[in-house]
């Protein structure tokens, strides 16, 4: 019997990368009993969610699950499938490397950097009123009785809980990363000089936190808009990054975009109960269907699930093999290509093809 692993294709490109990834991770040999479970769109109007409990309740089972991306209408309609699954199932750290890959259209080849990102809080908590509701009155209300600043009455509001709890355990979790695997540094991320008490509460707890790994792991903290800049100009200056949820969205796709784009970056979601692997990118419409975007990020994502699953060797001949096919620069889509419109630009599922190939 093999390893039983929650698959939930997604929507939109998620279901061609999935495809694309469960056949490279079967051809490494690992037995894996895949429990595939349909969410999104196309089982709202069976299910009325795009979220059934099934995909919970297996998740939640088999402790290990990977998934392709799942669209979320903008502004409207459901919550985020991504940030109820997170919250459901408490995956408290979202984590995403960004290392340059040679044959990639990197911007930058001199980045490694692993992004801690806490997945539970933040403005993402969901704890929102809408402009004009009567719980947002009476939030006003209370707001400007309690406090000096006032708040217009044509506002919405959203909340940015931080809490000592999450910012520990995520703070905790980056340390603990950086001690097993050899990093030097952590810099923790924030606008602690504008948000004194969410961020500096974040701010304050990582500097404890720090004194803890001193003379194992180095600690420095960043005001976020700085980060990005330098980022952007000196990343090899940087080798883990711990964030709260909002600043760890933004940075974690700039730091996809600094290694060449959405189409290679991997990512997972940790718990102490579950772990759910997916690629950083979105569910793409435009492209559905056509079998032309990159699987890199989700096979990724799979090398990131074997290790977790203790099938190192595995995954490190997947990652190579990976790796292999992008230098080789061949058998890529059309995003690897130096011309985007290079007619010998191969599909989704030839790429993957082409990886499990190397691994025979
Ligand atoms: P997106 O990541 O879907 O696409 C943005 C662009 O990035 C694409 O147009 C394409 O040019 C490029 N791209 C993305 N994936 C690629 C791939 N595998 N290969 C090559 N190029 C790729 O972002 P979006 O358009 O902002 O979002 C579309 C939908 O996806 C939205 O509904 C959004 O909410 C959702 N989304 C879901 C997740 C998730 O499931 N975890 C993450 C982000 C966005």
């Amino acid at each position: 019997m093999g390893i039983k692993v929650t698959l939930l294709p997604g929507d939109g490109i998620g279901p061609e990368v999935a495809m694309a990834m469960k056949k490279c991770v079967d051809a490494t040999g690992v037995a894996i009993d895949w429990e595939e479970i349909t969410v999104g769109a196309a089982v709202i109007p069976t299910e009325g969610t795009p979220l059934p409990q099934a995909a919970i309740d297996s998740i939640r089972k088999n402790k290990v699950a990977i998934k392709g991306p799942i669209e979320t209408p903008i502004g409207k309609g459901f919550r985020s499938v991504n940030v109820q699954l997170r919250q459901e199932l408490d995956l408290f750290a979202c984590v995403r490397p960004a290392k340059f890959i040679p044959g990639t259209r990197a911007v930058n080849e001199k980045v490694d950097i692993m992004i801690f990102r806490e997945n539970t809080e933040d403005l993402y908590a969901g704890v929102e009123f809408d402009l004009y509701s009567e719980e947002a009155k009476k939030l006003i209300g209370m707001i400007n009785s309690l406090s000096k600043k006032q708040v217009r009455e044509d506002s919405a509001i959203s909340i940015k809980p931080i809490s000592v709890f999450a910012s520990e355990r995520i703070i905790r979790h980056a340390f603990e990363y950086a001690v097993k695997n050899g990093r030097k540094k952590v810099s923790l991320v924030h606008k602690a000089n504008i948000m004194k008490f969410t961020d500096g509460l974040f701010l304050r707890t990582g500097q404890k936190i720090a004194e803890e790994y001193a003379g194992k792991v180095a600690f420095e903290d960043v005001i976020v808009d700085n980060m990005c800049m330098q980022l952007v100009q000196k990343p090899e200056l940087y080798d883990v990054l711990v964030l709260p949820n909002l600043y760890g969205d933004i940075v974690s796709d700039l730091c996809a975009g600094l290694v060449g784009g959405l189409g290679i970056a991997p990512g997972a979601n940790i718990g102490v109960h579950a772990a759910l692997f997916e690629p950083v990118h979105g569910s793409a419409p435009k492209y559905a269907g056509k079998n032309k975007v990159n699987p890199t990020a989700t096979i990724l994502s799979a090398v990131m699930m074997l290790r977790h699953l203790g099938e190192g060797a595995a995954a490190t001949r997947l990652e190579k093999a990976v790796c292999d096919v992008i230098k080789e620069g061949q058998r890529v889509t059309y995003d690897l290509k130096e011309d985007r419109n290079d007619p010998t630009a191969v599909g989704t599922q030839e790429m993957a093809e082409a990886i499990c190939k190397k691994l025979r």
